[in-house]
C-alpha cells in the first residue's frame, strides 16, 4: 500500500464478518485540519459488496423482526451506554474527522446517545390501535410491522448522530439494516457500528458498507429487496435517488438542505442575537442543514447589530479543532473549500457588501488545511444567489427589511423549509411568525440550529421527500407498515 502503510486499514462488515471490498480497492480518509495526516483506509465497495451486505440482512430478518420489540430496543440501549462511556473517544473521532470544534463534536456525542435511548424505549411503544367494530362480536386493531430491509445514505456533516438515528429507529422497528457512510467521514460511522457488534447484535441485523455513492449508493437505490431507504444529503442527490426508488415503488425519505432564515425585530436582546447568529451561522464552520444562513433585521437595530457581530467574529479563533480555545475548524474538503469560496466571490460580484472575512486563510498552521474566514455580508437582498442558494460553509448574509412584513415574506422566498428562527418579546409577531414561517421547525430566542432527540426533525418544501419526520414519536411511521386485524373469537355463523 505504499504510503499508506501507517495507516490502519478497515473493512465492511457484511452478516457476522469484517471483509474487504470484491473491488480489491481502497481510499484514504483524511483530517481536514491537516491534509498531511492519514486517518484511515477504507473500502471502495461495488454493486458485488451491497449484494453480500442486502442477502445478509435479508437472511437475518425474519428473526430479528420476530423478537420482542423491547428486547430489540435493549440491543440499542447497550449500544447506546458504549457509546457514552467511549464520549472522549468518539468527540476526539469528530474533531479529526469532521473538523468539529470540541464543543460542537461533544453536543453530537451527548445527542446520539439521547437520540438512541430514546428510540430504544420507542420499542416498547410501538402501538397499534384497538378500534371499536359495528359487529359487537369483532375485535378490530392495527399492529406495526417492520417494512424489511432497509438502505440507510447518510452525509459528512452529522456522520454519526444521523447514523445513530436512522440505525436505531430501524433496528427499533424490526427492520434490517443495510448502511452506507459518507466516503468523507466513514470512520466515526463504524465506530457506532462496532459498539452493536459490541453489544452481540445478531448477524445481518446491521451491514456496513462504505464506497462512493455512484456504486454503492447507487446499489442500494436500485436493489429490489431493498424496500424503503433513508437518504440525508444533498438535493441533488437526493432528487436523482428519489427518480431511481420511485421506479420500482419502493419507500423513500430524503432529508435535505437548507437556508434557514434568523429575523431579529427591533425589540430583540441583540447580545443574545449576535450569540446565537454566531453558534448557528459558525457552528460546524455553516456545514449544518439547519445553520444560519441569513440575518433579516430591521432598520431599528441593524447598525448597531451588523457592528456588534463585526465585533464578535473578530474575537473567533480559527484553527485547528485540537488546539484548545478554537471556536470554528476547517471546512471539509478541497471541493467543498472552493464551492464555498466561489459564492463568496459571487456575493461580492453581486454588490453584496463584505463586513468581515471573505477568503481563505493559509498562513502559517493554516496552511495545510481547508479554513475559510468566517464571513459576513451586508446588503443582501433576496434575489441575490447567496440569498437562494444553500452555501454550506461559515458565510452569513445580512438582509435589511422595511418592516416584519417583508421579514417574513423574505424568510419564506426560498426553495428550502427546514429551520427558521425570530428573536424578539412581541408575542404577537412571534405568533404570526410561527405561523407564518415555511419551515419543518421554528424557534422564538433560540438558535436555528436547535432540535431535540424527541422532537420531529426534518424539513418542507425542497427540503424534504416522503413527507416523514425522523426522530421523535413519528419516525417509526417511515419504517413500519400498518397491518389490520378483524377477529371474531367464536364465529357462530
Ligand atoms: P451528498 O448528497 O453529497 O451525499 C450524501 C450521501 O449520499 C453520501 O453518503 C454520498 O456518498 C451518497 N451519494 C452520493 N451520490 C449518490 C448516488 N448517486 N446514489 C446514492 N447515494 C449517493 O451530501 P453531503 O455533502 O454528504 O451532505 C451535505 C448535504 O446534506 C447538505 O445539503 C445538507 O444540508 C444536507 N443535510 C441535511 C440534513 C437534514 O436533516 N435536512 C442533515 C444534514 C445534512
Amino acid at each position: 500500500m505504499g504510503t499508506q502503510q501507517q495507516t490502519k486499514s478497515f473493512h465492511n462488515l457484511i452478516g457476522r464478518e469484517w471483509l474487504p471490498s470484491n473491488s480489491g480497492e481502497t481510499f484514504t480518509v483524511i483530517n481536514p485540519a491537516d491534509t498531511r495526516i492519514e486517518l484511515g483506509v477504507c473500502q471502495q465497495s461495488n454493486e458485488e459488496d451491497v449484494e453480500a451486505a442486502v442477502a445478509a440482512a435479508k437472511q437475518a430478518l425474519p428473526d430479528w423482526s420476530a423478537e420482542a420489540a423491547p428486547v430489540r430496543g435493549h440491543y440499542i440501549a447497550k449500544a447506546a451506554n458504549l457509546i457514552e462511556e467511549r464520549t472522549d473517544e468518539f468527540i476526539k473521532q469528530l474533531i479529526i474527522e469532521v473538523g468539529k470544534s470540541y464543543a460542537d463534536a461533544k453536543a453530537e456525542v451527548i445527542r446520539t446517545v439521547r437520540v438512541m435511548r430514546f428510540l430504544a424505549g420507542e420499542a416498547e411503544r410501538l402501538k397499534g390501535e384497538t378500534i371499536p367494530s359495528w359487529d359487537k362480536e369483532v375485535i378490530g386493531y392495527t399492529k406495526r410491522e417492520p417494512v424489511g430491509v432497509v438502505g440507510l445514505i447518510t452525509p459528512w456533516n452529522v456522520p454519526l448522530a444521523i447514523a445513530a438515528w436512522k440505525i436505531a429507529t430501524a433496528l427499533t422497528c424490526g427492520c434490517t439494516v443495510v448502511f452506507k457512510p459518507s466516503s468523507q467521514t466513514p470512520l466515526v460511522s463504524l465506530q457506532l457500528v462496532e459498539a452493536y457488534q459490541e453489544v452481540n447484535l445478531p448477524a445481518g441485523v446491521l451491514n456496513f458498507v462504505t464506497g462512493p455513492g455512484s456504486t454503492v449508493g447507487n446499489a442500494i437505490a436500485t436493489h429490489p429487496d431493498i424496500k424503503a431507504i433513508s437518504f440525508t444529503g444533498s438535493n441533488k442527490i437526493g432528487l436523482a435517488i428519489n427518480q431511481l426508488v420511485a421506479k420500482r415503488g419502493a419507500r423513500f425519505q430524503a432529508e435535505m438542505g437548507g437556508k434557514n432564515p434568523f429575523v431579529i425585530l427591533n425589540d430583540a436582546d441583540l447580545t443574545l442575537a449576535v450569540e446565537h447568529v454566531i453558534a448557528g451561522g459558525f457552528g460546524e464552520s455553516g456545514q449544518r442543514c439547519t445553520a444560519t444562513s441569513r440575518v433579516i433585521v430591521l432598520p431599528g437595530i441593524a447598525e448597531s447589530f451588523i457592528a456588534l457581530l463585526k465585533e464578535r467574529v473578530g474575537r473567533m479563533k480559527v484553527g485547528n479543532p485540537l488546539d484548545e480555545g478554537t471556536d470554528m475548524g476547517p471546512v471539509i474538503d478541497k471541493g467543498s473549500m472552493e464551492s464555498i469560496l466561489a459564492y463568496i466571490e459571487i456575493g461580492k460580484r453581486e454588490n453584496g457588501q463584505l463586513v468581515t472575512g471573505g477568503g481563505r486563510l493559509t498562513e502559517g498552521d493554516y496552511a495545510h488545511g481547508y479554513f475559510i474566514a468566517p464571513t459576513v455580508f451586508r446588503g443582501i437582498t433576496p434575489e441575490m444567489t447567496i440569498a437562494q442558494e444553500e452555501i454550506f460553509g461559515p458565510v452569513i448574509s445580512v438582509m435589511e427589511a422595511d418592516n416584519f412584513e417583508q421579514a417574513l415574506e423574505w424568510a419564506n422566498q426560498v426553495e428550502y423549509g427546514l429551520s427558521s428562527t425570530i428573536y424578539t418579546n412581541d408575542m404577537e409577531k412571534a405568533m404570526r411568525f410561527v405561523n407564518g414561517i415555511e419551515a419543518g421547525f421554528t424557534h422564538v430566542n433560540m438558535p436555528s440550529t436547535y432540535s431535540e432527540p424527541h422532537f420531529p426533525f426534518g424539513g418542507i418544501k425542497a427540503t424534504g421527500i416522503g413527507g416523514m419526520r425522523e426522530v421523535g414519536s413519528t419516525a417509526i411511521d417511515f419504517y413500519t407498515e400498518y397491518k389490520t386485524v378483524y377477529m371474531k373469537p367464536h364465529n357462530q355463523q
